[in-house]
């Protein structure tokens, strides 16, 4: 029996619809280690990428649960996105190892690090030991509070994003064009903002906050831990006081993931406040990244008002 002409017409039109509808959900999948990677992603890819952030803002990225559902994320993706400078180094590279996907190695055409693209601080003049704690030895990896840093790392997403998904590139060009301008007219709100603080002497946890501090032109004065990755101690607590005072802090800046005892007690016996800041964008609740600076500047203007 032959097949009626209606039938292969319907027939025909299905499997257009069909491939047309695997087409648009076949966008590339692209996984960030932090979310403020995930959020400038999203800038730059728009509709064209499919995005994860292994990291929630909430967690610290030096210490990141390897569990295997992330394994799984890694496995499918086309362009794995890292911060870099070994803030990752504890936890990623067992991850890349078990997923399975040499896309996403590091010498793989689907790995990007965006330290690479970005002018470091930081960076130790001599040999570094575990007697200096926890640093980061290649140079600071704290970059994405600073939007000059941001705008490098869209402008090497972009890059990334056109190597693997050439057919592509325009669109996130046109994307990462349009991203540069809003993020630079929004940097010269907030500088103007927080212009009356600029000098403002201020005691942090971590060394996480030296290029928002450089950006700003705030002057960090102590940090909470004695040395990077070292919780605080008693002795350090007390000399962190004491300058405090000498200095006149007003305000105590940290991540809202670290512990608030310390900042807290530090914060009381200043008479300063703490300001807690977002520790990246809360991409899972759509937050792009001038939002997350939108959220931290008035975090930071509420602090020192
Ligand atoms: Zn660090």
């Amino acid at each position: 029996m032959r097949p009626s002409l209606a039938l292969v017409l319907a027939t025909a039109l299905a499997v257009t619809t069909l491939l047309t509808a695997t087409e648009a959900a076949a966008g590339v999948k692209v996984v960030t280690t932090v979310p403020s990677l995930a959020a400038l992603a999203r800038d730059v890819g728009g509709d064209r990428v499919e995005l994860t952030a292994l990291v929630l803002p909430t967690q610290d990225a030096h210490f990141v649960d390897a569990k295997p559902s992330l394994v799984l994320r890694l496995n499918k993706a086309d362009l794995l996105i890292a911060v870099g400078a070994d803030l990752e180094v504890g936890w990623l590279p067992a991850l890349q190892t078990q997923a399975r996907n040499p896309r996403i190695l590091s010498s793989g055409a689907g790995y990007l690090e965006c330290a690479g693209h970005v002018r470091l601080r930081d960076q130790p003049s001599g040999p570094v030991d575990r007697s200096q704690g926890d640093v980061h030895p290649t140079g600071n990896p704290h970059y994405l509070f600073d939007p000059r840093a941001a705008a490098d790392c869209a402008r090497a997403i972009a890059a990334a994003l056109a190597r693997v998904d050439p057919r592509n590139a325009a669109t996130y060009r046109a994307n990462l064009d349009r991203f540069l301008t809003r993020l630079d007219a929004a940097r010269t709100r907030w500088e103007k903002r927080l212009a009356p603080y600029r000098g403002a002497p201020v005691i942090t946890y971590h060394k996480s906050l030296t290029y928002l501090v450089d950006w700003l032109g705030l002057v960090e004065v102590a940090t909470l831990e004695p040395k990077p990755g070292i919780p605080p101690t008693a002795r350090h607590v007390a000399h962190v006081i004491r300058t405090g005072k000498e200095r006149g802090v007003k305000v105590v800046l940290q991540e809202a993931y670290y512990p608030d005892k310390t900042g807290s007690l530090v914060a009381q016996r200043l008479g300063a406040r703490v300001v807690r800041i977002p520790g990246g964008a809360d991409v899972g609740r759509g937050q792009s990244y001038l939002a997350h600076l939108d959220e931290l500047v008035d975090r930071l203007a509420e602090g020192f008002r």
